[in-house]
């Protein structure tokens, strides 16, 4: 309903990520630092290990920086890329480069190396390295116009590679050689950079992040939201603090005759009020709200306003003006909504919003069943000032609420005052309190209550919530 979902700090991402399919713990695309083991001595060099089927290249290879272990690189076909990370010896150039003066150093001593070069795939990358620019451009596509600052790059590699990959590096590479992964997602990054200079790489919340499938070379762009803090004020008592979805159709797409198409059953909220404006001038998809506890609909809120979290899902534009959006939104609202204390926030804020429970004044107008002498009222009422009142759940919201017992202190009654057979009251209370039962005493349910020390049925006309006492 508030868009709430059950999400876990920083670990949304991943759980997106494995919930589009990509691996298990085992197989995390996050996972590009993979320690390097020594070489294990108890292999046999003479398993049937399928790296070795050329009877030719059976043979004794010691781990590289050995002449023999670059050797054996070059005789089971490693690509320049993987012959650079893996050998560990210093070259004037990196990457392809700095592989291709290793192999002619080491064709010139050793000539029968020069008939290796025309493998058909690297065993150590299937050739994977060349796509590096390849996915680099479709990854600087993907994300234009489309405003960040810092990214995170995962990738999903086939399990037999990363097995075939591991074993091979285990045995004969260098102790230090940079794993696959960590190789591709650096070279990556640093012909994005060459691209743009500006972008930070991260490795965790970044503003985007990236996943690339390296079996389909599908790139998959995730902008990650931008949260803003502020507090409401709702004039009216005719919208719900968060989109409600259509009773009759549930909210489905395409809405039904009796929501007239919206999927809405009110078709205004605190949220899309707020939400709307900053939808559109940053180009976002959508938006979840997070209000520090919410009113009913018909009660207003004012004061300083009510504390709130929107988050901005996949913002095209992460950095408005928030100053200026304080007026728009007051405007574009008809001033039925404002707000105020805007700035950036983040998903941890979400969580201390949430938890938050704090004291309100409410003023509330009733009126009673039987008249009541004005004087008397009132001293009756201001007797329940710093009282503990006792609440079973309300009957209005048993059907989704335990039935229990809660002890809740009126912490102050400020103001009573009466018109004509209306009386209005203005009180503090602590959080939690239900403030209409402690009007009408909900048949009892709530003891003591106004109604209780008035002996007289009272009935609400209208609540304001006037502070919400927290920030
Ligand atoms: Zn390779
Ligand atoms: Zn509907």
């Amino acid at each position: 309903m508030s868009g709430d979902r059950n999400e876990d700090e920083d670990d949304v991402a991943w759980v997106s990520f494995s919930s589009a399919g990509y691996g298990s713990a085992e197989d995390d695309p996050w996972d590009d630092v993979v320690p390097v083991e020594n070489p294990d001595s108890d292999l046999d060099w003479y398993d049937d290990s399928p790296i070795d089927e050329d009877p030719s290249t059976q043979w004794d290879a010691p781990p590289c920086p050995a002449p023999l272990g670059v050797a054996h690189l070059i005789r089971i076909g490693c690509c320049n890329h993987c012959l650079y990370r893996l050998a560990g010896k210093k070259t004037k150039n990196s990457g392809s480069l700095g592989g291709e003066e290793l192999r002619k150093q080491a064709i010139e001593s050793n000539s029968d190396l020069q008939e290796i070069e025309s493998m058909d795939h690297c065993p150590t990358c299937e050739d994977l390295m060349d796509d590096v620019n390849n996915i680099s451009e479709i990854i600087s596509d993907a994300c234009q116009g489309i405003d960040f600052k810092t990214m995170q790059i995962g990738v999903h590699i086939p399990k037999d590679l990363m097995e075939e990959e591991d074993a091979v590096r285990s045995r004969y590479g260098a102790p230090g050689s940079s794993p696959l992964k960590a190789t591709f997602v650096e070279e990556i990054q640093a012909t994005l950079q060459a691209g743009s200079t500006d972008i930070e790489f991260v490795k965790e919340r970044p503003d985007i992040m990236i996943l690339i499938d390296t079996l389909t070379l599908r790139v998959e762009v995730d902008v990650r939201p931008v949260f803003i803090y502020g507090r409401y004020i709702k004039n009216t008592r005719e919208i719900p603090q968060t989109r409600w979805p259509c009773r009759s159709c549930r909210g489905r797409k395409g809405g039904c005759e009796a929501c007239e198409s919206s999927g809405l059953q009110y078709p205004d909220s605190v949220q899309d009020l707020i939400g709307r404006p900053l939808v559109t001038g940053m180009g976002a998809f959508d938006t979840a709200f997070h209000g520090m506890g919410r009113e009913d609909i018909d009660v207003r809120c004012l004061g300083e306003g009510r504390p709130f979290v929107l988050e901005v899902k996949s913002p095209r534009s992460r950095s408005p003006e928030l100053a200026d959006y304080e007026s728009i939104i007051s405007s574009t609202s008809d001033g039925r909504v404002e707000v105020n204390s805007l700035r950036f926030s983040d998903r941890k804020e979400v969580a201390r919003i949430k938890q938050t429970r704090s004291e309100k004044t409410y003023t509330i107008r009733f009126k009673t069943k039987e008249p009541i002498d004005k004087e008397k009222a009132k001293s009756l009422i201001l007797s329940l000032s710093g009282e503990i009142v006792e609440q079973q759940t309300p009957k209005r919201v048993s059907h989704r609420r335990a039935d229990k017992n809660r002890k809740r202190r009126i912490i102050s009654v400020d103001e009573v005052s009466s018109e004509g057979e209306e009386i209005e009251v203005t009180l503090r209370c602590e959080a939690g309190t239900y403030i209409k039962e402690l009007i009408h005493s909900d048949e009892g349910r709530t003891n003591p209550s106004v109604a209780g020390v008035l002996e007289t049925a009272c009935e609400v006309i209208w609540l304001d919530v006037e502070n919400v006492h927290a920030d």
